[in-house]
């Protein structure tokens, strides 16, 4: 219509006939559009025009996701470290979320609920669901006070609860199990809660830090609740070479991987043994700590990934060593943890008082 100049150099003799036209346009646009809203709301969005994003914030050493439903709904699982905590923010503002319907702290470490107290702050939730783990440190005693103080709906996560997010969107949460696993390498880690998104035949999973126990009790559960089959995989505690272990991954079958890490991580993550079993079943992986923010949409069929950075497949697949050995006590761990715990910057359950730098630590 653009490439009519005619149309603009010649304007209608008969002007009352054209608001005329014009009036019943707008007024047959009116009617169209209340149709269509009718009609959204007795059926299902149609899958061809319903697109859901997940969005993988870049929150440094850390995990922060961002789910939008085709009807807007948001849920955000985890909000990264402290010093991300504006970043969070400011990720919520551009994708226009003004509102949370639902957030999921997947375990109380502070590289997944560091930023969740400004969240809590910057906009309103309407539903708190945490893994339910005691853990004495400032940074989750401050996050409950808060949710407290906002009157916001708290619920604490089992395997077997299901959420539907608007029309079509389901979370399944697989994990914590009602029997916590206990003497692992980190209790809180493999206490996670894991959750399964569902849409149409798109479905992704997301792990949180699960340790292996987590997997193994996973998979020995699977099928009970949701299914474990999931096309994208969220790598589990940054892609650390404890999880994502082989059996589990024969049974996710993912076709991608997404792995949240910061990019001076001392851990090591993502580890390069993670990365060779990943490689035997994913055609893509992609990194918030080389790529940025990662974008993924899905109308329930096909799903597209775009990435803040481009970078070549090669560098993706290159794995970290972590700066220090395991045995030796971490620069970055408490002071006053027990001597001698086996990875003291792995696990805070030996350290029941926050210490002034706990915030760091996970
Ligand atoms: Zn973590
Ligand atoms: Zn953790």
């Amino acid at each position: 219509m653009a490439r009519r100049p005619r149309a603009r150099a010649a304007p209608s003799r008969n002007p009352r006939r054209t608001l005329l036209l014009l009036l019943l346009g707008v007024l047959l646009l009116i009617a169209a559009l209340l149709l269509h809203r009718l009609e959204i709301g007795r059926r299902p969005p149609p899958p061809e025009t319903g697109r859901l994003t997940v969005v993988a914030l870049d929150v440094g050493q850390g995990d922060s996701f961002l789910i939008l439903t085709p009807e807007r709904k948001a849920v955000l699982i985890d909000a990264g470290p402290p010093e991300a905590a504006d970043r969070v923010r400011e990720a919520l503002a551009r994708y226009g979320v003004t509102q949370l319907d639902l957030v999921i702290a997947t375990h109380p470490h502070a590289d997944h609920i560091g930023g969740m107290t400004a969240v809590l702050d910057a906009v309103p939730v309407r539903m708190f669901l945490d893994s339910g783990q005691p853990h004495p440190t400032r940074t989750y005693t401050r996050m409950l006070e808060k949710i407290r103080e906002k009157g916001i709906r708290f619920a604490v996560a089992e395997a077997g609860q299901e959420f539907e997010i608007g029309t079509g969107v389901t979370l399944s949460i697989l994990a914590p199990f009602p029997t916590r696993l206990q003497g692992t390498r980190s209790d809180e880690n493999a206490n996670s809660i894991v959750v399964r998104l569902e849409y149409d035949a798109f479905s992704m999973l997301f792990t949180g830090d699960s340790e292996r126990e987590t997997e193994e009790r996973l998979l020995e559960q699977d099928g009970t609740t949701a299914p474990l089959q999931a096309r994208v995989l969220k790598v589990a505690h940054h892609g650390s070479r404890h999880s994502t272990t082989r059996a589990f991954l024969e049974r996710v079958r993912p076709e991608v991987a997404i792995i949240s890490c910061g990019a001076e991580n001392e851990y090591g993550h993502p580890a390069p043994e993670t990365l060779n079993r990943l490689r035997r079943w994913v055609r893509e992986l992609h990194r918030t700590d080389l790529e940025g923010e990662i974008v993924l949409r899905t109308d329930g069929h096909r799903y597209e990934i775009h990435t803040e950075r481009a970078v070549a497949a090669e560098d993706l697949w290159r794995g970290r060593r972590p700066r220090f050995r395991a045995e030796e006590p971490s620069p970055w761990a408490p002071r006053n943890g027990r001597a001698g715990s086996p990875l003291p910057m792995e696990s805070s359950r030996q350290a029941p008082r926050a210490s002034p730098r706990e915030n760091v630590l996970r």
